[in-house]
């Protein structure tokens, strides 16, 4: 069967963290797994990934795993009871602590109190709930229910419009870095990202261990784009915090913008959250549910992804089997790999780029359905894949680190592969690569190399060959 290009990124979970759930899910068309720190224990968090390269060595495809770090996420303290439940229009006291006296809202995050002014709205619970600051003085305030309804312990708080005077990186994602790391991730995502400096603070504890996406889900990270772009290796679109810190209106254009800005950049962007959401209960999607995924997919995303869908729905595997179905039946459209190059020749174009455009152009022309790229350090593969060419990207590196973090991105299948050091070797084992991966003897492929082989970054070379001719 063809391959997707969309890549599939999926949320693991008591529903799906069991060994064979993950190794069927991996089977049915997850690329990336995706830890959510925000929940589960080390130890547990340990075997899953264990299970995750279990399924690699079983399906014999690279695999990335993606630990997500929960950030500065503020939640309410805890209530006595059921929680607090707050009268439309009425006002209650809010105090910095993990509890409070009754009638009281606890806020365990001084610093979050201190940066609070009158007029502040108050997001609990997913945007569920909103209060409005109305009166601060000192250690005391005071805030508004602009809606009715039970307020729960330990729920989460977003603050709309308000850059907070916080690090993205807590004491407890520093130590759930460490576990990651420890455990071989091979992608970072960052919660609550709000400037670029955020970023430039992970890289340097990171440190090229592992790729790092920014999750943007604030407004000011939207502000801050381009800069948290440069410094990123790639962007998520986490539209759950988004369309509580922003309108929701707005969160399909900022998709839009930020699908386009990374796909520009050459970086591999993940569109994020409730994308199947009503089969965490129901076994199909509503019509609603499917035409988003496609619009991820027209759009040029390099990997949808499913949250609680896989992590704690009642279908996690048809979950992941509809959305392999809906991208495939998007990338059958006509229209749908119209997408602009990302460079023009108007470009300060490297030979590396002026390359892989042409290896683009000339698939399309040629009708050739697939490119091997040799590529050291991923960079030929990513390049490759910034232009969207028509035709599988069989990025072949001597480097497993290189080919799981490559399997987050747009068409490329990561295949590990021992250096060449010959001509002959290039095309040889390219026919190999291709052949497995469906290619007809005769059949015309592209290949990318750097010559001399072995040195990475200097991707000068593109042969156009049919399989099994040998050299000529
Ligand atoms: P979360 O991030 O699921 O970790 O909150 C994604 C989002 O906010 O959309
Ligand atoms: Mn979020």
């Amino acid at each position: 069967m063809r391959k997707r290009y969309c890549k599939i990124v999926a949320t693991v979970g008591p529903a799906s963290a069991s060994p064979s759930m993950l190794r069927m899910l991996n089977e049915t068309g997850v690329d990336v797994f995706r830890l959510n720190y925000s929940h589960g224990e080390h130890d547990a968090l340990t075997r899953t990934v264990e299970a995750i390269r279990a399924a690699e060595r079983a399906n014999g495809a690279a695999i990335a795993i993606l630990a997500d770090l929960q950030g500065p996420k503020i939640r309410v303290g805890a209530f006595d009871g059921d929680g607090l439940k707050l009268k439309y229009g009425e006002t209650y006291p809010v105090a910095v602590g993990e509890t409070a006296p009754n009638g009281v809202i606890p806020l365990p995050h001084a610093e979050i109190f201190a940066a609070l002014e009158p007029g502040d709205v108050m997001k609990f619970d997913d945007g569920k709930i909103q209060m409005t600051v109305v009166e601060k003085s000192g250690d005391r305030m005071t805030a508004r229910a602009d809606t009715p309804g039970l307020l729960k312990s330990r729920k989460g708080l977003n603050l709309p419009g308000r850059a907070l005077p916080i690090s993205a990186l807590t004491d407890k994602d520093r130590r759930d870095l460490d576990h990651a790391l420890s455990c071989g991730v091979d992608l970072i995502a960052l919660s609550f990202v709000q400037r670029a400096a955020d970023v430039a603070e992970a890289t340097a504890i990171i440190d090229g261990r592992a790729d790092i996406i920014a999750k943007i889900e604030k407004p000011s990270a939207v502000e801050d784009l381009a800069a948290i772009l440069e410094l990123a290796d790639g962007l998520m679109v986490a539209r759950g915090d988004l369309g509580v810190e922003l309108p929701p209106e707005q969160v399909p254009g900022i998709q839009r913008r930020i699908v386009r800005a990374a796909r520009a950049a050459g970086k591999p962007v993940i569109v994020a959250t409730h994308m199947l959401e009503s089969m965490v209960e129901a076994s199909a999607p509503t019509r609603a549910e499917a035409s988003d995924v496609s619009t991820a997919v027209y759009q040029g995303a390099d990997a949808v992804m499913l949250s609680a869908e896989t992590a704690v729905g009642r279908h996690p595997a048809t979950a992941v089997a509809i959305m392999d179905r809906i991208i495939r039946a998007t990338e059958a459209e006509p229209d749908s790999m119209a997408f602009a190059p990302s460079l023009s020749a108007d470009d300060d174009l490297a030979t590396a780029d002026a390359i892989t455009l042409s290896a683009r152009r000339i698939a399309e022309v040629l009708e050739i359905r697939f490119a091997v790229a040799y590529t050291k350090t991923g960079s030929t593969a990513r390049r490759l894949c910034r232009d969207r060419p028509r035709c599988a990207i069989l990025a072949a590196t001597p480097d497993e680190t290189v080919a799981r973090r490559l399997a987050l991105c747009w068409g490329v299948t990561p295949v590990v592969t021992e250096d060449i050091s010959h001509f002959h070797e290039m095309t040889t084992n390219a026919d190999a690569i291709a052949r497995a991966h469906g290619a007809a003897d005769g059949e015309r492929i592209i290949t990318l190399a750097g010559y001399p082989f072995g040195r990475p970054g200097k991707t000068n070379t593109l042969k156009i060959s049919r399989i099994g001719a040998g050299q000529d």
